[in-house]
């Protein structure tokens, strides 16, 4: 049995290695190293991919997330609501720019922002949204854009984990995650289901005035060469990473449905156990499974990750402290906000190995071991 990973990028790039060697040297070739057509060829297909009228490239998702927020000229002391159970770069930005991270509770079936607790968390100084589409499966966002549209308050999505996946309104138009607010940011980290091999990241956005500032403000906020209109930052996509991310796109389908067909095989051999919570797939979206994270009922989960790591299967705890207890944000902000799903969750999440190398007697370890170590 080949060596389980939480993501096998060696095995994934050995299946597209000719295209990928081609796309790299042809970069060298011609010496296009920065914005050349490559990156414009990438962020054409992408917008078609996405159907979104602007994907503007970027040094990855991070500066994606504080692009737009830029973009919004917001003051020192606005707020922006976000969850506390993500990533920190979602709210890192946040703080970054002397702005405010307002953190909400989250949904514990979905783990995305809770709707209602998003309400509750406005007031007049509320300036922007940023729901996260966590591990792959997309936020409730008709609920979260009608709270938003009421209040007049921009969303901007953090689709990091969740490109490629669909949302389904209820009316039953169906549109790419991270076209469904005013901007969409995205991360090329190589691990991403869209990864590149290094940073990258881009926004996406069907308003055009935005892209055009969001341009200006990435590049310097330069509106012809030396001249700068505002002040912007560098952040640039590589043209080796966008050629490789032309080949990457073009599999993007079929790595989603690889990763489904892993949680299908998860979800069947922990279905109805006691002490397993299988990730819940909520019916107006297509869950790209970013990650496979289960929750533990009454289970000791450090226990099980050393039992796993003793078999050599790796697992994770994404992410063992939530953002509202992060050390950076220590007395920023006035009160703790109260965030118990968030916290009950944060002690009880695990996830498995997921990508799209994965084969049946690997999962059958992986679920084997699972299980004997619960019922033991
Ligand atoms: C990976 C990730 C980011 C940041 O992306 P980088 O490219 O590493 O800067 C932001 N938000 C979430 C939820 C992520 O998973």
């Amino acid at each position: 049995m080949r060596a389980i990973q939480m993501v096998d990028l060696q095995q994934q790039y050995a299946r597209i290695k000719d295209q990928i060697d081609e796309g790299i040297r042809e970069v060298l070739d011609t010496a296009r190293y920065i914005n050349g057509p490559a990156v414009q060829s990438f962020a054409h297909e992408l917008a078609e991919y996405l159907g979104v009228k602007n994907v503007i490239p970027c040094a990855n998702g991070t500066d994606a997330l504080q692009i737009v927020l830029m973009a919004l000229r917001l003051e020192r002391g606005d707020e922006v609501i976000t969850p506390s159970f993500t990533y920190i770069a979602t709210t890192e930005v946040v703080a970054l720019l002397g702005l405010t991270p307002v953190f909400v509770e989250v949904d514990p079936k979905t783990f995305c922002i809770d709707p209602k607790a998003l309400e509750a968390a406005i007031t007049p100084r509320t300036k922007a949204i940023v729901p996260v589409h966590l591990y792959g499966q997309a936020a409730p966002m008709a609920e979260i854009l009608a709270v938003a549209d009421k209040h007049g308050i921009p969303v901007i999505e953090d689709n990091a984990q969740a490109i490629g996946s669909t949302y389904t309104f209820p009316d039953g138009t169906t549109k790419k995650t991270g076209t469904l607010g005013l901007a969409g940011c995205t991360s090329f980290f190589p691990s991403k289901n869209l990864g590149c091999y290094g940073d990258g990241g881009a926004i996406c956005t069907d308003d055009d005035a935005l892209a055009a500032k969001l341009r200006m403000i990435a590049n310097h906020g330069q509106s012809k060469q030396y001249y700068h209109d505002v002040v912007g930052c560098n952040s640039r996509l590589d043209s080796i990473q966008a050629a490789i991310l032309r080949v990457k796109l073009k599999e993007l389908d079929g790595y989603i449905a690889a990763r489904r067909k892993v949680a299908d095989f998860y979800d069947a051999a922990f279905a109805g156990h006691a002490k397993i919570r299988t990730p819940y797939r909520a019916p107006y979206t297509h869950h790209v499974f970013h990650q496979y994270t289960l929750q533990l009922e009454g289970a000791d989960r450090g226990g099980l990750n050393t039992f796993l790591a003793s078999r050599q299967i790796p697992s994770m705890i994404y992410y063992p402290v939530p953002g509202h207890r992060q050390q950076m944000f220590a007395g920023k902000g006035g009160v703790m906000p109260h965030l118990p799903v968030t916290d009950d969750l944060t002690t009880k999440v695990i996830s498995l190995p997921m990508h799209t190398e994965l084969d049946d007697q690997q999962l059958f370890h992986i679920t084997g071991s699972v299980l004997e170590y619960l019922n033991a």
